[in-house]
């Protein structure tokens, strides 16, 4: 059946999605998508070649003028569809986030939901993005400024939160009257695009407009940068390949925009007045949702000397009662690991920490591609575990000697996304979330939160530029200054 059916699942996702039609990929090579928790193969899909990213560029060039030209209320529509398409296909959509992606059904539903919010917030772009008219010193002379779309946007997604990072690039772009041309990543190719391929596709997003590209790294990796029609490289990833990303935007032929939204090590501080108890439930959820393979997952749980010992036992006991395993379960709380290249780094860093000697209080077996939760305390701010991003469930508590010790700890890192401090003196929260050079900090909650009206993104190492509301609509148009000379100037020559 097709994909415009209602009533029937998706299917068909061994295509691309280039100019508005389903085509075979013409690469030799095949993506092979499977199932992170029991590795049953899902899709096998022939991968694109430089040719076919060349002809969605060119259809997202020949699409884009046309869209731009159409009323805001013409391209709200779409989004507003796509939002009810979303609604509708909840369940479908959350089990490809299960089985493709190892989603526990808990995170499935914060993805989804988050999914569901950007592009209700983008429905709404269409009519809030406006110029300005600024006064001149110029005698007879008027200023206007002019937002216009910036053309076309290739958008470079993770594997993590598939489904939102990748949505919450493209719906903005969409709804300003912009073209993509998308590359999700390997580990998931369905929910990071050709999932929202279809429902763009049902919404009536005209053809050429959205184009999802499946191919290797080595073939359309940095094609995709260097290629001469994007204007903005809208991408997010680890910092590694982020700083090839902004090279290649700026170093070749063409220079281009790029957003890059990168890699994290969140402190999470409990200050000696917190409630441990709520303290303690925070920081397993937002160290252990989705295994830790978050951007603003706890990374580092810096905690105050007097109430160290106490937080920790607590901790392990809060955290021994998780269930893990199988993420289609309701109450499992930790899934699988996205693929066994990531589940051989954790099995580095485990050794690692160990060696640099730091208690183990927590582990278990490793069975396939599930890691249990692994503890350690006594770690210092110089071990692997506090300066790097772990991206799976295991979790480092330092201790600080106080206040001011705890806000240089959470400040020594060269990454600055997510924070987060608990203390029950909110003047005192506040000052300290002021202290920390990051781009978000929660006061009494988890580094984990993105609001699709609240500006979403880090500095220093973790990128440039901010998602969502007011912030998404600057980053995904241009901004044009028009002056009108309406008397003859005065010229001095
Ligand atoms: P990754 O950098 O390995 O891959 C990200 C994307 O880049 C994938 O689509 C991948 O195929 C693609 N890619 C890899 N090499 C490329 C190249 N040479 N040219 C073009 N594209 C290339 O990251 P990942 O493993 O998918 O995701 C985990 C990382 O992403 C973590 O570091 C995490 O912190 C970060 N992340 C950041 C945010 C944020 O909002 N700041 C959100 C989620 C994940």
């Amino acid at each position: 059946m097709s994909s415009n059916d209602n009533n029937s699942a998706y299917s068909d996702f061994h295509l691309q999605f280039i100019a508005g039609e389903w085509q075979k990929g013409k690469d030799d090579s095949i993506n092979t998508n499977t199932n992170p928790y029991n590795g049953d193969t899902l899709v096998e899909i022939q991968q694109a070649t430089k040719d076919q990213l060349n002809e969605a560029y060119d259809a997202a060039d020949q699409a884009q003028a046309e869209w731009a030209k159409q009323t805001p209320a013409t391209r709200a529509a779409v989004l507003y569809k796509a939002v009810h398409i979303l609604e509708q296909r909840q369940d479908e959509i959350v089990d490809w986030l299960i089985k493709e992606s190892g989603s526990t059904r808990i995170k499935a539903m914060v993805e989804f939901s988050a999914t569901r919010a950007i592009t209700l917030e983008a429905a709404t772009f269409p009519n809030r993005v406006h110029g300005e008219i600024r006064p001149s010193n110029t005698p007879g002379k008027e200023n206007f400024i002019y937002r216009e779309p910036i053309g076309i946007v290739a958008v470079i997604s993770p594997w993590n939160f598939p489904l939102h990072l990748t949505q919450r690039s493209i719906a903005p772009a969409l709804a300003l009257g912009n073209a993509v041309v998308l590359k999700p990543a390997s580990d998931t190719p369905v929910t990071g695009g050709l999932l929202l391929a279809k429902v763009f596709e049902e919404a009536g997003l005209p053809k050429g407009l959205l184009n999802v590209v499946v191919g290797s790294g080595s073939e359309i990796g940095d094609a995709i940068v260097e290629h001469k029609a994007p204007s903005l490289i809208s991408f997010t990833g680890s910092t590694s390949v982020g700083k090839h990303i902004g090279e290649l935007a700026n170093g070749g032929e063409y220079i281009k925009q790029v957003a890059l939204e990168l890699g994290g090590n969140s402190p999470f501080v409990v200050l000696k007045d917190a409630d441990i108890e709520q303290a303690v439930k925070a920081a397993a959820f937002g160290k252990f949702l989705h295994q830790g393979q978050i951007c603003i997952a706890i990374n580092r749980v810096i905690v105050e000397d007097d109430i160290y010992d106490e937080f920790v036992e607590r901790f392990l006991a809060h955290v021994k009662t998780l269930n893990v395993g199988d993420p289609s379960k309701q109450d499992t709380a930790v899934g699988p690991i996205i693929n066994e290249k990531q589940v051989k780094s954790l099995k580095e860093k485990i050794a690692k920490a160990q060696e640099e000697g730091a208690k183990m209080i927590l582990s278990g077996e490793i069975d396939g591609q599930v890691v249990p939760p692994h503890i350690f305390t006594e770690v210092t701010r110089e071990m692997d575990l506090s300066r790097n991003e772990v991206f799976g469930p295991l979790v480092g508590i330092i201790r600080a000697k106080d206040e001011d010790d705890a806000l240089s700890i959470a400040n020594d890192s060269m990454y600055g996304l997510s924070s987060a401090v608990f203390t029950a003196d909110m003047q005192k929260g506040l000052r300290f979330a002021r202290g920390i050079r990051a781009g978000m900090t929660h006061i009494n909650d988890i580094s984990v939160n993105d609001e699709s009206n609240t500006p979403f993104g880090g500095e220093k190492n973790s990128g440039i530029g901010r998602f969502n509301g007011e912030w998404v609509l600057e980053e995904f148009t241009r901004t044009h200054w028009i002056s009108m000379q309406n008397e003859p100037r005065d010229y001095p020559f």
